[in-house]
């Protein structure tokens, strides 16, 4: 029997760990969370993206002494500098993922504003064997003027990809697990995960 490397995916997100067991195939034991235990409400206070991923992944790491990745993702906009960036989940304020108040003030935000370049980016940290890597995701496009499309979560009925002329939310989750962000850097996290596969047999 070939030995499954176990991973802690540190979210209890059932919807991202099912996107990640997915990509990553049945090579690896992907565990949330609440499969390890942990109830703890990480804190996410950093004021980057790899800087919550990484706080995330040595959490679990510290107190479970686990190999462990954490992912975080913002909508990043250029004509408002980056934002909401780290904070999209809470940019219209209060506890946070209320996406019809996000989405709101986010078209408050660039009224009248013609540049509306945009894109998502996810960082993933990955702690393994105490060695700490990083891996990005990264998808542009722009923020359309009135939302779109009905699947999806967040932002995506105001996202239009680069090279299509539907949103997020109307291409459907099929096609934007391919391209999303988080597919990329998870992508790349499966490439690595495959190069450092050490397991003595395969069957
Ligand atoms: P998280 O780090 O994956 O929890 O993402 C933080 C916030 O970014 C979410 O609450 C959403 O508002 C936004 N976000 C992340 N990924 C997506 C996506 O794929 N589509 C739309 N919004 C997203």
């Amino acid at each position: 029997m070939s030995q499954k490397r176990r991973l802690v995916f540190a979210t209890n997100n059932a919807h991202k760990l099912e996107e990640v067991a997915a990509i990553l195939g049945d090579r690896i034991e992907l565990l949330s969370l609440s499969d390890i235990g942990c109830h703890a409400d990480i804190p996410e206070t950093a004021d980057t993206l790899e800087g919550n991923a990484l706080l995330k992944s040595s959490y679990v790491y510290k107190e479970y002494g686990l190999d462990c990745f954490a992912d975080d993702t913002g909508l990043e906009v250029a004509a408002l500098g980056g934002a909401p960036g780290v904070y999209s989940a809470r940019y219209a304020g209060g506890e946070g993922h209320d996406s019809a108040a996000n989405m709101r003030k986010l078209l408050h935000e660039l009224e009248g504003q013609p540049d509306r370049r945009a894109q998502f980016r996810t960082a993933i940290s990955l702690i393994l064997n105490g060695e700490e890597y990083l891996f990005e995701g990264v998808v542009r496009g722009e923020i359309i003027t009135e939302a779109r499309g009905a699947t999806g979560f967040g932002y995506d009925p105001l996202f239009r990809p680069d090279g299509y002329d539907k949103t997020f939310a109307e291409l459907g989750a099929e096609v934007k697990n391919r391209i999303s962000h988080r597919a990329q850097a998870v992508r790349k996290l499966c490439e690595f995960l495959s190069k450092t596969n050490h397991s003595p047999a395969h069957h």
